[in-house]
């Protein structure tokens, strides 16, 4: 496995690899890698002649009181991660090389990105719209892979390559879990041991809302004050937000028809975690 930090580098690693004809499959991350990002990394490798991952801890994502500095990081046991899925390159840059002079260019998505994290993130998405960009200009994947985890991320960055004709193909994969549900997140690490159990409201609620819609509750409402009564139980808990929305635009939805999107975001003492799950009414 090739280590890249510089972007002319990848640039002439990438124009070889189209040169002969390869199909490049591509994950952005940033880094601190777990079985989530290995499900990406794992099904890239199936799918494609080159698997390209890059770990890049982008800072313009992060608003100014989250946890930019104090991100989890670890090259080393990402790097060997990455070397045993079988990943042919690992590209890594500074954020010097990616922002040399700052920027003035920002890709904006909007509509989708002004609900759920959208609304308490303001910025998040320009962020993760811009950097997604360059990465993609950078590695010029053919097949980009995206964990439905970050479902919000996932629509808005299907809609950035389709309004943008990037000529990519956009794949989304389900949320890999603990084994008591905790979906994984490199955020995880820095959860203290009450907060931890605190966590798990997160997935049980989503149980109970699937639950409800087994019963035939249609209201969101219903479902929002449910599931946060569920998170707010545990004293660790404090919600930014409990949503139900349209699973395809994320709108506000005033009843379940089809198929809708219970997205939460929890902070758990200064840790921020989301989950989310689609809920689907089944046609008999
Ligand atoms: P991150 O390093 O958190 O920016 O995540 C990089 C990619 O891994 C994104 O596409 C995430 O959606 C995906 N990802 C993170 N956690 C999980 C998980 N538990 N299951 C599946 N995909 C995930």
């Amino acid at each position: 496995m090739k280590i890249i930090t510089t972007i002319s580098e990848m640039y002439d690693h990438s124009d070889r690899l189209r040169e002969q004809g390869d199909r490049i499959g591509f994950v952005p991350t940033m880094g601190f890698l777990h079985e989530g990002h290995l499900s990406l990394m794992r099904k890239a490798r199936e799918e494609n002649h080159a698997l390209i991952v890059s770990i890049f801890i982008n800072p313009t994502q992060f608003g100014p009181d989250e946890d930019y500095d104090s991100y989890p990081k670890d090259l080393e046991s990402d790097a060997s991660l990455c070397r045993e899925v079988g990943c042919d390159v690992l590209f890594t840059p500074g954020a010097d090389e990616m922002y040399p002079q700052g920027t003035l260019t920002t890709v904006s998505v909007a509509g989708l990105t002004e609900t759920l994290c959208g609304a308490s993130r303001p910025g998040h998405f320009d962020g993760v719209t811009t950097v997604v960009s360059k990465l993609f200009n950078i590695v010029r994947p053919h097949m980009v892979y995206f964990g439905l985890k970050d479902y919000q991320q996932y629509r808005v960055i299907s809609r950035m390559v389709q309004d943008l004709n990037m000529n990519i193909r956009v794949i989304g994969l389900p949320t890999v879990r603990e084994e008591d549900g905790l979906a994984m997140s490199s955020r995880n690490a820095h959860l203290y041991n009450d907060e931890r159990a605190g966590a798990l409201t997160l997935s049980r609620s989503l149980d109970a809302a699937r639950e409800m819609i087994r019963e035939g509750i249609r209201d969101p409402r219903a479902i929002e004050k449910k599931v946060a009564g569920i998170i707010e139980s545990e004293s660790t808990n404090r919600i930014d937000y409990v949503s139900v929305v349209n699973a395809d635009d994320l709108t506000p939805l005033s009843s379940i028809e089809r198929r809708a999107l219970l997205a939460m975001a929890v902070f758990l003492g200064d840790t921020r975690l989301i989950d989310n799950t689609v809920l689907e009414i089944s046609g008999d």
